[in-house]
């Protein structure tokens, strides 16, 4: 899969805040991603992170993105 800057991406495992959208904010042999609902940052390793990865389909999380990219 390719990942880039900016890219909203959906996890397997929710966030303790609840999300489980995260924008890519920096792509290298390590991925950092930041929470759509805390704003909470991680960094993780290329594979383990993709492993994570989940399609995004639902029309709630487009609209989700959408607020969120509306906001900044
Ligand atoms: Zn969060």
């Amino acid at each position: 899969m390719d990942l880039e800057l900016g890219q909203i991406v959906r996890t397997k495992k929710k966030h303790p805040c609840g999300n489980d959208l995260w924008e890519i904010v920096r792509v290298g042999a390590d991925i950092k991603a930041r929470c759509l609902g805390c704003g909470h940052v991680v960094m993780m390793g290329r594979p383990k992170f993709e492993k994570l990865l989940r399609k995004i389909k639902s029309p709630k999380d487009l609209e989700k993105i959408e607020k969120y990219r509306q906001k900044k």
